[in-house]
Order: structure tokens, then C-alpha cells, then sequence
């Protein structure tokens, strides 16, 4: 279109993260049913084995989605315990379908499930979650219909505001909130439970966001709450040789990544939670783990073979490199969630 919004090439990134879960998923690395229900490929004029992504990504796509599962499966269990289920936010979530796999499965208790991006993004993500009886079925009950009103139909088990861009559920809300604005978080914090244990992630968002924006954002997650975890998955290593030619890509759709200087290695990924600017007390364990450390440390064996059958990979030297180049990171604030991460 002729006026381009500087923050364009931004939203767009979702649609890579899209593509390469449906890619991995019809390559059989991942099974998300809900995937081709909250995104649709965007063809221009190629045969379908364009969705396919090259077999280092849906590797990538795979561990990566394994470590967050992992990350909230230790949260979900920590928090056991606690006398308010358990709570999730993810910021700049996307198309993001983990809270409909996590509804899927019985086995925890999950209080509010709470998703926020540019307006742009909820939009769509709010229509396609309407459209859809599946995506509907897991937003719990609706509410019950008003006194001496017999003849209303049926009430929705959900609501769409602020001119279509928000919806709101029983266990789920997705909001338009652009987390560089101070106070933007104020609206998050009405769809919580300001007492229970709270997850925070933050899934390759933060790396399009200057770092002073994103402490403000830990921070103020950190101070919230009593019972916090955060986790974040990033590229990071920028500064070499593979860094540049990632660069170069990204520079060549309009992108550069503010946040990627400040935090090149796994092990200042884990600092960023302890930087002693986000405030007293926020965070006070942290750790982190590259996605080539995750494919030894929380992938299985018998997974690894799984999908090591599923495409030919001729260079695990070049799996190596790529996969160091990209880190889950996760910190924590207080006692009952102080072993949350991998
Ligand atoms: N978390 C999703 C995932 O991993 O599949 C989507 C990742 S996508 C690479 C980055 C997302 O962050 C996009 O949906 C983008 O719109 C969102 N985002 C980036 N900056 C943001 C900001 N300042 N406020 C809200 N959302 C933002």
C-alpha cells in the first residue's frame, strides 16, 4: 500500500513465526491442530511445498516450541500448590496457538490466559478465533443470561471490544496493547488475578523493542507480582560471522533488531533478569540455555530420533551453528516458582 507504517515490517515478523509452525507441523515435527486455524499462508503464486521451510528451521521450530513447553509445563507444576491457579501472559503472542494446546490438555489447573500484540494482529486473531467452534469451545462458559430475558439467544461464551480488536473469555483474553507505551501494561493487569503465580512469556518479541523498553516491561511484571516467572527465546550472537549474514537478511526486510547487541551470549540473556535496573527484589534467579543445549538437554532421545527421520539433515555442523545462535532465557521471583525453567 502507498504509506507504509514504520512498525509494518515488525508485524510482519508473526507471519514468519506462523509459517514455520505450519511447516513444521505438516512435516510431522510438531502436532497443533489449531495452527491452520489462527493462520493462513499467505501464497503468492507458488505450489504448496512453498510452505515448507528448510529442515534447520523446522529443527529450530521444533526445540524451540519444546523448551517454552517445557518452561510452562515446570510453571504449571510449580504452581500446583498455590492456593489461585495458575496464570499466562504471552506478549506480542501473535498467532501463537499455545493456550488452545494447553486447554486441550486436563491435567492442570489454568486460571486466565491473557495474550496482547498490535492492534493490527489481535484484530484478525479475534475474528479467526470467533469463526472457529474449536478455537470457541476452549473459552470457558459464558456468562449467565440476564433475568426476564426469555427470549435471547444463547449468550456467546466471549466478547469482542474496542472496535474489534480485543476479545474477552472466561479463561482467555487477548488485547491491543503496544508494550512500548508506559501504562499500556495497566490494561493487562485488569484481566489478572494480581495474587496468583504468573508466567510471563516472551517469545522472539523483545528483540524488535529497544532494551530499555523491555526493563520496563520485566520490571514491571517483576514488581506485580509476588510469584513471577518470566521466559524469553531470542536470537542472540549477532556480533560473528553468522550474526552478520542474519543481519543482512533481516536488514533486507526492513528490520534491525535494537535488542540483540545488548544481550550476545545465553549467559547475559539469564543477567537481563537480574540487571539492577529493573528495580529491588524483581527478579532473583535466572538462567538460560541455547537452542543447540536445549536439543541435548530437554529434547529426548527418542524424540530426536522421531524427527531425525523425518527429513534429510546433511550438516550438523551447520545445525550446531545455527542453533547456538539462539537462547531461551528465564527468570524468577519467589520461593514456589524458584525451579521454574529447564
Ligand atoms: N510470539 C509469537 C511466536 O513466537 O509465534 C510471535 C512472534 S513474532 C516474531 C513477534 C510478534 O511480536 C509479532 O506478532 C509482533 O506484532 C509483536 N510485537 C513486536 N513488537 C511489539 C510491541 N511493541 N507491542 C506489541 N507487540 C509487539
Amino acid at each position: 500500500s502507498a504509506s507504509a507504517h514504520p512498525d509494518d515490517a515488525i508485524r510482519s515478523t508473526d507471519d514468519d513465526a506462523a509459517a514455520s509452525r505450519l511447516s513444521a507441523v505438516s512435516l510431522g515435527y510438531l502436532d497443533d491442530p489449531f495452527v491452520s486455524l489462527l493462520y493462513r499462508p499467505q501464497r503468492i503464486g507458488r505450489d504448496s511445498s512453498s510452505t515448507h521451510k528448510p529442515p534447520l528451521i523446522n529443527i529450530g521450530t521444533h526445540h524451540r516450541t519444546a523448551a517454552l513447553d517445557a518452561v510452562v509445563d515446570s510453571f504449571l507444576s510449580a504452581s500446583a500448590t498455590a492456593s489461585r491457579p495458575a496464570q499466562i501472559v504471552s506478549l506480542g503472542a501473535g498467532s501463537d496457538t499455545r493456550f488452545w494446546r494447553l486447554a486441550a490438555r486436563q491435567d492442570f489447573r489454568l486460571g486466565k490466559y491473557v495474550e496482547v500484540d498490535f492492534p493490527h494482529l489481535t484484530s484478525v486473531k479475534a475474528q479467526r478465533i470467533a469463526k472457529s467452534k474449536v478455537l470457541v469451545s476452549a473459552l470457558g462458559e459464558a456468562p449467565p443470561a440476564a433475568a426476564g430475558a426469555p427470549m435471547a439467544p444463547p449468550a456467546k461464551p466471549y466478547k469482542v471490544g474496542h472496535g474489534g480488536t480485543s476479545l474477552s473469555s472466561e479463561r482467555y483474553t487477548l488485547l491491543p496493547v503496544d508494550l512500548r507505551t508506559p501504562g499500556a501494561l495497566d490494561q493487562v493487569a485488569a484481566a489478572l488475578d494480581p495474587d496468583a503465580p504468573t508466567l510471563v512469556i516472551s517469545e522472539c518479541v523483545f528483540c524488535y523493542m529497544e532494551p530499555e523498553a523491555s526493563r520496563e516491561v520485566l520490571a514491571w511484571f517483576g514488581s506485580r507480582f509476588e510469584n513471577v516467572a518470566s521466559v524469553v527465546y531470542e536470537m542472540c550472537g549477532l556480533n560473528d560471522a553468522f550474526g552478520a549474514v542474519m543481519k543482512r537478511n533481516l536488514a533486507a526486510r526492513n528490520l534491525s533488531l535494537p535488542g540483540a547487541l545488548p544481550f550476545p551470549t545465553a549467559q547475559s540473556q539469564a543477567e537481563r533478569f537480574l540487571d539492577p535496573r529493573l528495580g529491588d527484589g524483581v527478579f532473583t534467579k535466572s538462567g538460560a540455555k541455547s537452542l543447540w543445549s536445549i536439543r541435548s538437554d530437554v529434547v529426548s532421545d527418542a524424540e530426536q530420533a522421531r524427527i531425525s527421520k523425518l527429513e534429510f539433515l546433511d550438516e550438523i555442523e551447520e545445525l550446531r551453528l545455527v542453533l547456538s545462535h539462539y537462547v531461551v532465557a528465564w527468570g524468577t521471583k519467589g520461593s514456589l516458582l524458584e525451579g521454574v525453567g529447564l
